[in-house]
């Protein structure tokens, strides 16, 4: 049975500054997630503080929200089968040192806080999270 979803993917400041927006897209869309919007934001600090509120009691939470908020970042929504899971699958794991060979994090990523992607983690989190940048 097909189970077509829809997933937030953002890619981090430190991968725009390092031109690597078209190389991260090249493995979504070569790996059936066709990427049904795009665009290119520079968050504050206070709406990167919203978009992670969930980890408000975590002692990154800090460090997360001025990094996301340090730069122009690129958030898309991508479709296609299983879209959540198979979009964690190329993420590779929170820490690029654990990540899988070949993953985005693994080619990637420099640290666990630059770790050049985000991705959401269930279908409900990522229908928010596409509401978050997406809602008109
Ligand atoms: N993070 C961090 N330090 C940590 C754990 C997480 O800086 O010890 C950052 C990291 O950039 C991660 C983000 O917080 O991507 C959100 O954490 P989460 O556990 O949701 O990881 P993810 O879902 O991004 O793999
Ligand atoms: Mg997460």
């Amino acid at each position: 049975m097909s189970n077509i979803e829809q997933t937030l993917s953002i890619i981090k400041p430190d991968a725009v500054e390092r031109n690597l927006i078209e190389n991260i897209k090249s493995i979504f869309t070569s790996n059936n997630l066709n990427i049904k919007e795009t665009k290119k934001i520079h968050l504050t600090k206070e709406e990167a503080a919203e978009f992670y509120s969930v980890h408000q009691s975590k002692p990154f939470y800090d460090n997360l929200c001025s990094y996301l908020s340090s730069g122009p970042i690129v958030v898309m929504i991508l479709e296609g089968e299983n879209a959540v899971l198979s979009n964690r699958k190329l993420m590779g794991a929170t820490d690029p040192k654990n990540a899988e060979k070949n993953t985005i994090r693994k080619l990637y990523g420099i640290s666990i806080d630059k770790n050049s992607v985000h991705g959401s983690d269930s279908v409900d989190n990522a229908k928010k999270e596409i509401n978050f940048f997406f809602k008109n």
